[in-house]
């Protein structure tokens, strides 16, 4: 079976059903800008959640196909660097252009490897798209400071220099929208870029770079490597990667942290989630359920941003029938289908383990109220289906309320005060972000300043910050300190230089072993 171009890649994943199933297409890494075939020997099936079809195959990219991939990131970076900053805004500006004009070919191959609908898939190029237009005003963004005369005849300033070869790590669930919340920056900023996305649906990933380098990136400063464990423990142990953005699951993403950090690199973080909503009984009703049944179950509860945790004050009884009834409603499909709403789960295995997860709430003790076990979708029986679950009676003890489930079910709780529910939230060991629904603004005050959470939500279902603002997350939902994109963003991906220079025409005054100072 002789390799492809990616270049007919990218036009057969507008139409993964030509692919003969017998034959999938392989994918190419990027290396030096040019779409290099891959010699691995082993390869991973790139799979359809809908139909099980092997849409492609990603290489477990070699040692030296990595290394070739380093070096070109190295070797393009001086040139890189010394390009003007407005030189590499234009080519962002082309990007977002291009991104628009290719919208419906990057959404199609989300919604064939990823699952979700086609209008979700939109939605996760778009939140993508809002970096590349903030990456467009890097040169404000990227300002250094100055301060005129800090003593007789001498001034300082600072400029924010980018660090090198910089390295990022994708997870599965937004292939498009991460990729973007990682490169476009770094560039932007100076530095050349190794991506890594993830192996269940590198598609979009591949498409971004086409486009990143048809509007003009230069060769070599963005890259892709393929894989899975080792070419992460490659990047983590480089010694010509500055910095890492990693955003997945907890247990790769502390063992990246902390390889990484031994290595001197910078590591940005981004974990898993277990997001709450607090209700209180005064909340607009029509407008809480609607957000609790489209953020439980929206993307099939695939979000690191999903509300997977309602605590009600006062108990959730009054609450189920409508919540089921709307549930009920949506229509479970193939992404591809019209109207779908809640497309398959990424893997036969993620649809073994949340099924697992909803059987250990109800053994210990959890009252099912909606079970979405058992749907059978027609035209694709063969799809990776959970239909809406709503568990209630949870407590906090249960596996199923420890554990991120990462699929479309929504688990109940209860707490007598607003202080016990921000109690409970606290006390979950995750901090991505918290919700809370209330026409009492007092209450609303109180819950945003006590609550330990990144992203905090007031009548609003946890949002996505805009790029202007950064992407944060607490206690065990983000290791680092400097956050993906906004102000965080762009310091993550440079270091401060401070200058002191001395232009005095006065007399010498000869030599002092003092300390010098101000005075
Ligand atoms: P994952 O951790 O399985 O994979 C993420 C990346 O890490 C992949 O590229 C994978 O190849 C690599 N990887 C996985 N295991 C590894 C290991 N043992 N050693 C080295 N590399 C490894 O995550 P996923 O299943 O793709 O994504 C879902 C997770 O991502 C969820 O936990 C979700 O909450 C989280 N997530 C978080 C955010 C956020 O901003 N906090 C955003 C999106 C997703």
């Amino acid at each position: 079976r002789s390799p492809v171009s990616f270049a007919s890649i990218s036009r057969l994943s507008t139409a993964s059903d030509k692919i003969p199933a017998s034959q999938p297409a392989r994918l190419p890494n990027l290396i030096g800008g040019d779409f290099v075939d891959s010699n691995a020997k082993d390869w991973i099936d790139v799979i359809n959640p809908a139909t099980q079809e092997v849409v492609s195959q990603v290489p477990l990219t070699t040692k030296d196909e990595f290394k070739a991939a380093i070096e070109s990131a190295k070797k393009a970076f001086p040139q890189w660097r010394s390009t003007p900053v407005t030189t590499r805004q234009r080519i962002m500006f082309k990007l977002q252009e291009l991104i628009r004009s290719n919208m419906d070919k990057l959404a199609l191959n989300i919604t064939t490897e990823q699952g979700k609908t086609l209008k979700d898939a939109q939605g996760d190029v778009f939140r993508g798209l809002e970096v590349v237009e903030h990456a467009c005003g890097m040169a404000s963004l990227q300002m250094g400071e100055y301060v005129a005369n800090v003593a007789n005849g001498i001034d300082t300033y600072s400029i924010r220099e980018p660090l090198g070869v910089c390295a990022g790590i994708c997870p599965f669930n937004f292939p498009a929208m991460i990729p973007l919340w990682m490169f476009p920056i770094a560039v932007t900023c100076g530095n050349t870029f190794v991506l890594k996305p993830s192996e269940k649906d590198p598609g979009a990933a591949m498409i971004l770079a086409e486009l990143a380098m048809e509007a003009g990136l230069p060769k070599g400063v963005l890259n892709i490597v393929h894989g899975t464990n080792d070419v992460v423990n490659n990047i983590c142990d480089d010694e010509d990667i500055k910095a890492i953005s990693f955003v997945g699951s907890n247990t790769a993403g502390m063992h990246i942290y902390s390889r990484a950090a031994a290595k001197g690199k910078r590591v940005q973080s981004n974990m898993g989630a277990k997001n709450h909503a607090v209700v209180l009984p005064d909340a607009n009703v029509d407008a809480t359920l609607n957000s609790l049944v489209a953020a439980g179950f929206g993307a099939a509860g695939q979000r690191c941003m999903a509300l997977s945790t309602a605590v009600f004050v006062g108990g959730s009884e009054p609450w189920e029938d409508e919540l089921v009834k709307r549930a009920r409603k949506l229509k479970i499909s193939a992404g591809i289908e019209p109207d779908t709403d809640l497309g398959p789960v990424i893997t036969k295995q993620a649809k073994d383990r949340i099924c697992r997860l909803i059987q250990s709430g109800i053994d210990s003790g959890a009252r099912v109220v909606l079970d979405g076990r058992d749907v059978v979708v027609p035209k694709y029986e063969n799809g990776n289906f959970v239909g809406p679950t709503i568990l209630a009676d949870v407590s906090s003890d249960m596996e199923c309320y420890n554990e991120e489930i990462f699929g479309p079910v929504l688990l109940l709780m209860k707490a007598e005060t607003l202080e016990e529910a921000i109690d409970i939230v606290n006390r979950n060991k995750y901090g991505n972000g918290a919700s809370i629904f209330t026409t009492s603004g007092v209450s609303a005050r109180k819950f945003h300043t006590d609550i330990e959470a990144g992203q905090v939500g007031i009548n609003v279902p946890i949002p996505v910050p805009l790029p202007f603002f950064s992407f944060t997350g607490a206690k065990a939902s983000f290791a680092g300190d400097l956050n993906f994109y906004g102000k965080a963003g762009v310091q993550f991906f440079t270091q401060i230089k401070t200058i002191t220079q001395q232009w005095k025409d006065s007399p010498s005054q000869g030599v002092s072993l003092a300390m010098p100072t101000s005075q």
